[in-house]
């Protein structure tokens, strides 16, 4: 694999080269997906060897000018000078999912690999060679998360390349904010732990809704971080509650990070960090789009499961959260989205399909719990129903994770 300087190098040489003679070139960065699997399945030399003849395959459908860098995991860096128009590059990514549609080297790797395309353009789309990488990245995840072959970087709009910089400083700077809002026991009306929720105050743009910055960050490389600080920050604060081991405490992940390896090391390493055991761990997965690799993602949660975290399905009962994923995802607990649970009281079919749900939960060995309890009616009626868990405004608000920690730190022992 080469050194990102020297591809930042090629990139660079490239920017000299059109210096004043209005040309234009493309970064384009192509994901293969199968490749890892090649290397898992048959040891890293015959990984290295299907990750040299993807590279030889990108290069054949290409123009003897274009050159291509093996960048990471999947991943590889083209750049295609002289490039006028964004119909030749089209021109190009056409040439090369045509070339993948043989395997990759008959005789060497006789595997299929599935490609990918991000395109960001010189000058119009980066002035340097790594703000250019960056944007093909965020157009290649763009186009995994939409399910489309190639798609080109699209400007965000004004504002919204300070928001990357400021988001990127704020997390790694600490500058996010853990929040707990409790999770009630329906049955005994006690709080059994918290769900972790990032708070940003930006000096640039005041409160950003978590919505708002989750999504930016899923759309770009910046989710991984964010879910590194989320998964520390929580625990950190959960270590805080020591002697309280009976509670848990749910962390949102999207499901971009579960194609990403390493998730898991992750979630251990801070487990270990902080002293705590792995049933403390409730992992949240939301459908929120096209679960691009689901193989990929429900081994990775059996191997959370197997460890001892819970796993809950999130927002269950909208968008893309479908039975299909309940049969297959290996949860512990199902979570009635707000907007059913907020509708029980006003809607006799919501009630029916509430409790339907609840009974499914429980028919599938699973944990029913709700969300977005705003009063008693609803608390009574969901507790009447056999729900096993609730949160919301009504059992307490998201509040700053500290000031959870001090409420329910068990009291010091007398003297
Ligand atoms: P979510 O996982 O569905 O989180 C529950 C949301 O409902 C939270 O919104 C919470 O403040 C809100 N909520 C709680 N009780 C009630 C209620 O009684 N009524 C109503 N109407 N809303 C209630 P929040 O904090 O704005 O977060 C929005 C979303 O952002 C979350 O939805 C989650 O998907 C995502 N998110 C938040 N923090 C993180 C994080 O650290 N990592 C990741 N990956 N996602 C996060
Ligand atoms: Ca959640
Ligand atoms: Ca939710």
């Amino acid at each position: 694999m080469l050194n990102r300087n020297q591809i930042l190098a090629a990139i660079q040489a490239q920017i000299d080269s059109c210096a004043g003679t209005g040309k234009r070139f493309a970064v384009q960065i192509v994901r293969v997906r199968g490749l890892r699997d090649i290397s898992l399945r048959f040891g890293w030399e015959r990984g290295a060897q299907a990750d040299e003849d993807a590279r030889m395959l990108i290069g054949q459908s290409l123009r003897p000018i274009d050159q291509v860098f093996h960048s990471g995991d999947e991943s590889f860096t083209v750049l295609l000078p002289d490039m006028l128009s964004q119909n030749h590059v089209l021109l190009a990514t056409t040439r090369l999912v045509k070339a993948f549609e043989q395997p990759l080297n008959s005789a060497t790797s006789p595997w299929h690999g599935r490609p990918t395309m991000g395109v960001a353009f010189f000058p119009d789309h980066g002035a340097d060679a790594d703000q250019l990488c960056r944007r093909a990245e965020i157009a290649v995840d763009e186009a995994q998360r939409l399910g489309e072959r190639s798609v080109f970087y699209r400007p965000m709009g004004p504002g919204k390349e300070i928001f990357y910089e400021e988001l990127r400083e704020a997390i790694e700077l600490n500058r996010l904010r853990a929040y707990f809002q409790p999770v009630v026991n329906l049955k005994t009306r006690r709080v059994v732990g918290a769900e972790s929720l990032a708070r940003w105050n930006s000096p640039l743009h005041g409160e950003v809704e978590p919505a708002e910055f989750v999504q930016f960050a899923e759309r770009s490389d910046l989710i991984w971080a964010l879910t590194r600080w989320s998964i520390n920050a929580t625990l950190r604060h959960a270590a805080a509650l020591g002697g309280r081991q009976d509670f848990t405490f749910a962390i949102n992940l999207s499901t971009r990070v579960f194609t990403k390896p390493g998730l898991v090391e992750q979630l251990l390493d801070a487990l270990q960090i902080w002293g705590l055991p792995p049933s403390t761990v409730v992992a949240e997965i939301t459908e929120t789009a096209l679960v691009n690799d689901l193989d990929m993602t429900v081994r990775v949660l059996r191997r959370l499961r197997d460890h001892g975290m819970r796993i809950a399905v999130d927002d269950f009962g909208t968008g893309y959260s479908s039975i299909a994923y309940l049969s297959r995802f290996p949860a512990t607990e199902l979570k009635i989205d707000k907007s059913l649970t907020g509708a029980i009281q006003t809607d006799a079919r919501t009630t029916k399909l509430v409790h339907g749900l609840i009974n499914l939960a429980h028919e599938m060995d699973l944990m029913a719990i709700a969300e977005g309890v705003e009063d008693q009616v609803t608390q009574d009626m969901l507790t009447e129903m056999g729900c096993d868990f609730a949160q919301g405004y009504h059992l307490g608000r998201p509040e700053p994770a500290a000031d959870f920690v001090a409420r329910f730190a068990p009291e010091p022992a007398p003297l």
